[in-house]
């Protein structure tokens, strides 16, 4: 019998630009002069994101990443409020370290919910309890795309205009994505929507992102603040700090626009095809009509569990990079655990404790996908699936 070698399939593989290929626009940026400080190439990236996936409505400004940029639009949406009136900030704990960061950076509290279990995602029924139970407390909320999934944004504008209560949207992993009515997601939002442009991302160009609104002033402030704060020349008229994206990176960007929707039309194909060859498992129920993985989150049954482990140890003897997005859930991490609250999280526990990870990369060829999922199912059936 002959063996069959695989190569090794990593859990992601990043999709950056080639830097090489660009060398004709460095050469025009270095005779420029300019390298940041929201230069021309900015400039003409943020006029052909908003085009290109936001159906030309609305602004967005660049910012060195999405980390940043959450810290920012959270410090904006509670600029009239205070941490000691109102402390919290409402948000899931099946998210990313980043977000709960970014919530103590701007000087508030996480109030940790729980999540819905078909998407995944902040439980509308799980807000509107902690937010009674902490009436008059809470600064803001801090709803989460989850894995690129469409947040319903129309909820959070009916929650601000009855409670006053400000949205700020982690679509870290969304730019790709289309919501419901088939659009790109968040287009129209009147909430900040943050997206990420980090290397594992969809559309990665190593560290960046941007800030989507469809509210001028809001971006104005916004691209004020990551300048220093300067309102006015070299003048600090509110809080602020340098979150600016070099021009090299938004070189990057621009180049990644031009292949955005090949890749996510591949990973769509690849998706469905592990649909496909794992019947019977349990998925994320998507609310839009797109996704842009960045890889597959599958759940466990409940009798592999305890394997979750071995499981993956197996497949990564079999040079198969898997992970666990998100487990540890947040509020399991100790640095969150010590400075944040948090509702009942039964729900975040359970999926949190059956997720795995699969790798969903756009060159991953149909062959590598099903030797994926032989070695998973293979591995499962070893625990007694
Ligand atoms: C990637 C990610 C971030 C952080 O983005 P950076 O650009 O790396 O700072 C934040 N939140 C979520 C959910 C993410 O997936």
């Amino acid at each position: 019998m002959t063996e069959i070698s695989y190569p090794e399939i990593s859990f992601i593989r990043s999709n950056i630009p080639k830097i090489s290929q660009l060398s004709d626009d460095i050469i025009a940026m270095e005779q420029s002069g300019i390298y940041t400080n929201y230069g021309p190439i900015n400039q003409k990236f943020e006029k052909r994101l908003i085009e290109q996936m936001f159906g030309g409505i609305g602004q967005c400004v660049t910012v060195c990443n999405a980390t940043i940029g959450l810290m920012m639009a959270l410090k904006y949406v509670t600029r009239h409020t205070t941490p000691n009136r109102t402390p919290y900030i409402i948000m899931p704990s099946f998210t990313f370290a980043a977000a709960a960061h970014a919530v103590l950076w701007a000087g508030f509290i996480p109030l940790f919910c729980d999540i819905d279990p078909q998407d995944w995602m902040a439980s509308h029924q799980a807000e509107d309890e902690l937010l009674h139970r902490y009436d008059g407390e809470v600064a803001a909320i801090f709803p989460y795309a989850t894995f690129g999934n469409a947040t319903d944004i129309t909820r959070y504008t009916a929650l601000e205009k009855k409670t006053g209560i400000p949205a700020v949207i982690d679509a870290a992993a969304s730019l790709g994505a289309h919501d419901a009515q088939g659009q790109g997601f968040g287009s129209g939002s009147p909430h900040a929507i943050v997206c990420s442009l980090h290397a594992t991302k969809t559309m990665g160009i190593g560290e960046g992102g941007f800030i989507y609104a469809n509210n001028p002033d809001m971006i104005a402030a916004l691209r004020a603040m990551g300048n220093f704060g300067f309102g006015q020349v070299r003048h600090a008229t509110m809080p602020g700090l340098n979150s600016k994206l070099p021009e090299i990176g938004a070189l990057l960007a621009l180049s990644g626009l031009d292949h955005l929707d090949n890749v996510v039309r591949k990973k769509i194909c690849i998706e469905q095809l592990y649909y496909e060859l794992l019947p019977g498992f349990e998925f994320q129920h998507q609310r839009g009509t797109r996704t842009s993985y960045q890889f597959l989150p599958v759940r466990l049954p409940a009798s592999l569990i305890p394997h979750r482990s071995a499981i993956l140890e197996r497949m990564k003897n079999r040079r198969i990079g898997t992970a666990t997005y998100f487990s540890p859930h947040l509020h399991e991490q100790s640095y969150f655990a010590a400075h944040s609250k948090a509702g009942d999280l039964s729900t975040t526990r359970a999926l949190s404790a059956s997720i795995v990870s699969l790798p969903l990369w756009h060159e991953m060829t149909p062959e590598m996908v099903h030797y994926v999922c032989q070695e998973f199912l293979s591995a499962c059936a070893a625990y007694g699936m």
